[in-house]
């Protein structure tokens, strides 16, 4: 980390005065010149020519690179901030991520804001007439009647009426994207578009600054349950920490905790007083990241409840608008808090004095596309700029954080009990037979199908223990709730082809197709591609096609089947898509109105229902074969996590697993839920094998829709490989390349694909050798592109 930090921090020399360097989002990875009439501070946004389009750059300062003779300047067109829109600080996180995950720094910068101003001033669109007799007709209101236009999950938009009470907007609706659908409705008559400008945006933004806090009234605030001793501890301890040294600075340098406290030791309380101990310094604030934040809607209400009027919280189902206007709460000191996902960790804080970070080892704090950042690593680099404290928070810490806190780079402290006094919830394995024949024919032998042939061939049902529907049914006797996890999405998983003796494939990725609609439907999860069963039928005269393997939607069926007088609901991805059906469902099961909530791995996540006391868990067994060095921290985690939700408040909570593999050493240490027992053989393996955290890894994919030009390529890479090891044999020993090799799926919308995978324990080797070969293959044949994902975290 401080190689990198060091090397990104250039220093500047003889700065030209009206010579501007500006970050331009462009996958160029460098930044350009322009000329300014007067000095800009840096961070402020410009308005720049770039070829033929005009796009917002950011001002990085003075330029101090020489330029070429004859090098003709342009011109920035318009200042558009008043104030920077990033401050020193979070440029220099910029420019340290930008080297660390190898992005150019125009790209990280705009992946830092929202996609703000410009582009919500350019599409504001407003009802016609006709448009207002048709709402009117509908008896709807505006925001509803263009939402219904638009189609709600296609576009992300806002309804200017949502901005508060900003008349000046009300009738109009920003567009995030759909170009497309913007230019349909305009032809229909029923919307006209407005040109904002980039002035009327920055209207906003002040008018949003005005909007005042509650004051804080402590019977509004909930109330404080007395600490355990292990959080009273915790809280201690971080608090020195936290407190300014004598003469009121801060923090002399910033210190990481890693919180390891089992499923329901409370620390959420822990969060929440050290909040309270941030708030007594005038002007510090504290941000709090949290997984996926629209799945855990009850921890923001917590917040929001203990400190009302100053908590922002943001989200990825925000439109850009929204989002814009939480975060200038943050900017103008009226919201102390922030809660959000791993974005909220570029947040324009004025004072940040702590950073928590929930479920620190998460996945979705690993962004997969484009800037491939981990937010909780750069929490850690923020924490350390800032000389913020900051606290990771897990029952399951990662591999990463734990070796930290092993080696003194982290403090660790420990809530080994729950809140309740109560023991964590007992694990059972239910042992599962291998095999039970191929699964259900879907349809046999028939030229021409129909949509009820194949449901009515669809009667098998999935092998769950009679054991485990006895326990669900006398769990539900009891009053009590019970949550089922199954492994994936969709109806069956499959659909296996006698005749070709292969699954279904999707015709643009190397991967099946997955049933879902009770069989009727076949989707990629991949790239979305959709087909029906009708058609493949249709399409293969004679040929005997079977539905293998069960996903959440045919387990919710066969539940309900099996257990008529339960209440069962199901949620998982797809249904999660309408985003206002999670809160919903949620808030059902939480008033007790649904007996047994079916679904994925979202159901395992940080939820605090008191009156669940059953876990189902229905086959660990496809997450424990991944070909990944992760699978089984993800497994132990999956397991002592979906553990976690059963028995929190007085109420005995126990786990039924069926799995195939009850030998498996993996399942039998979850079954402990000795975390340290797990961890300590798990850095063994990782140390034996030289896997992270141990080294780091680099993965770059080399994707194009040309095969031949891309195995051409790889043979290149090879030749460059062979290269180095000669040029440079000392280099070359530190870093271990794997690859270019063919990744478990292959082709993904048409694009086949290759990895290189870099690794080494030395930091400096291994950024040095990836950096000569991305430079060395900076010129790719045409339409191949490379993806760079720095610590993957999966392979
Ligand atoms: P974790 O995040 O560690 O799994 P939570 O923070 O969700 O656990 O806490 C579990 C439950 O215990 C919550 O309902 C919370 O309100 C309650 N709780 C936390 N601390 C205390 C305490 N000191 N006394 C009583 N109840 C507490
Ligand atoms: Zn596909």
């Amino acid at each position: 980390l401080a190689y990198a930090l060091a090397f990104s921090l250039r220093t500047f020399q003889g700065p030209v005065v009206n010579h501007l360097e500006v970050a331009v989002p462009t996958p160029l990875a460098r930044t350009f010149t322009y000329l300014a009439d007067s000095p800009v501070p840096p961070g402020m946004r410009v308005l720049v020519p770039f070829g033929r389009r005009r796009v917002v750059g950011v001002a990085l300062g003075p330029a101090q690179a020489e330029l070429e003779a004859g090098t003709q300047l342009k011109k920035i067109e318009k200042i558009l901030d008043d104030t920077p829109s990033y401050s020193e600080t979070v440029l220099a996180i910029a420019r340290w991520i930008s080297t660390y995950y190898m992005h150019p720094l125009g790209e990280v910068l705009r992946t830092m804001l929202p996609a703000s101003s410009e582009k919500v001033a350019k599409d504001l669109l407003a009802l016609t007439p006709e448009g207002e007799q048709a709402r009117s007709a509908a008896s709807t209101s505006e925001g509803q009647f263009l939402k219904l236009l638009f189609g709600k999950k296609k576009t992300e938009m806002s309804y200017g009426a949502a901005l508060g009470k900003s008349k000046r907007l009300a009738g109009e609706a920003t567009i995030g994207s759909d170009a497309f659908t913007v230019r349909q409705l305009v032809k229909s008559g029923l919307v006209v578009k407005r040109r904002g400008s980039t002035m009327r945006a920055r209207e906003m933004q002040t008018e949003e600054v005005e909007r005042a806090p509650e004051p804080l009234s402590p019977a509004q605030r909930g109330v404080a349950p007395e600490l355990r001793p292990a959080q009273r501890q915790a809280v201690d301890r971080i608090c020195q920490a936290l407190r300014p040294t004598r003469d009121g600075s801060p923090a002399a340098e910033s210190k990481v905790f890693l919180l390891h406290g089992v499923t329901g030791s409370g620390k959420t309380e822990v969060y929440i007083q050290l909040i309270e101990e941030v708030l007594k310094e005038s002007g510090h604030q504290a941000l709090l990241l949290v997984p996926e934040i629209s799945l855990t809607p009850q921890m923001t209400q917590v917040f929001e409840r203990r400190f009302p009027g100053i908590v922002a919280v943001v989200h990825s189902a925000m439109t850009d608008i929204a989002r814009w206007q939480e975060l200038q709460r943050i900017r103008a000191g009226t919201a102390r808090i922030l809660i959000g996902p791993r974005s909220a960790v570029f947040g324009p804080f004025g004072k940040l004095a702590l950073i928590l970070v929930d479920e620190e080892h998460d996945g979705s704090y690993k962004q997969s596309t484009g800037l491939t950042y981990n937010g909780r690593d750069v929490a850690v680099l923020r924490g350390k700029l800032e000389k913020a404290a900051v606290v990771l928070g897990s029952a399951t810490p990662s591999m990463e954080s734990y070796q930290n806190a092993l080696a003194g780079r982290y403090e660790l402290l420990e809530m080994p009990e729950r809140v309740t006094g109560r023991p964590l919830p007992e694990i059972n394995i239910i042992p599962c037979e291998k095999k039970r024949g191929l699964g259900t024919v879907v349809k046999a032998h028939s030229a021409r199908p129909h949509a009820d042939d194949v449901q009515a061939d669809e009667r098998d049902d999935i092998p769950i223990d009679p054991k485990i529907l006895e326990a669900l049914e006398q769990n539900r006797l009891a009053g009590r709730q019970a949550i089922v996890l199954v492994n994936r999405r969709g109806y069956a998983y499959y659909l296996f082809s006698l005749q070709e003796r292969q699954a279904v494939p999707c015709p643009n990725c190397s991967i099946s197709l997955t049933l879902h609609a009770r069989s009727t439907v076949l989707r990629c999860h991949y790239c979305d591609y959709k087909t029906t069963v009708e058609r493949i039928v249709a399409e293969r005269p004679g040929d005997t096609l079977i539905a293998v393997g069960y996903g959440s939607q045919k387990a919710e069926d066969c539940l309900a089947a099996k257990l008529p007088k339960a209440r069962i609901t199901r949620l998982d991805s797809d249904i999660v898509v309408d985003r206002e059906v999670l809160p919903k469902v949620l808030e059902k099961f939480r008033r007790g109105d649904i007996d047994i909530l079916v679904g994925t791995q979202i159901l395992a996540k940080g939820h605090d229902f008191p009156n669940v006391t059953l876990i189902v868990i229905l086959e660990v067994d496809q997450l424990l074969n991944l070909p990944d060095f992760r699978a089984g921290e993800r497994t132990f985690q999956l397991i002592v996590q979906a553990a976690g939700r059963a028995g929190r408040a007085d109420l005995p909570g126990k786990v039924l697993i069926q799995t195939v593999r009850a030998e498996n050493p993996l399942v039998l240490a979850a079954l402990e839920q000795d975390y340290k027992g797990f961890a300590a053989s798990e850095l063994k393996f990782r140390r034996a094998h030289e896997y992270p955290p141990f080294t780091r890894m680099i993965a770059i994919e080399i994707n194009g829709p040309h095969k031949p030009r891309l195995e051409t390529l790889c043979t290149q890479m090879e030749r460059w490989q062979d290269e180095l090891a000669v040029k440079q044999p000392n280099l070359a020993a530190k870093v271990r390349i794997l690859g270019p090799s063919v990744p478990p799926i292959e082709t993904i919308r048409g694009r086949h694909r290759r990895t290189v995978i870099f690794s080494s324990g030395d930091l400096q080797a291994l950024r040095t050798v990836s950096q000569a070969f991305v430079t060395a293959f900076g010129k790719l044949p045409p339409k191949v592109r490379l993806r760079i994902d720095v610590d993957p975290q999966s392979l």
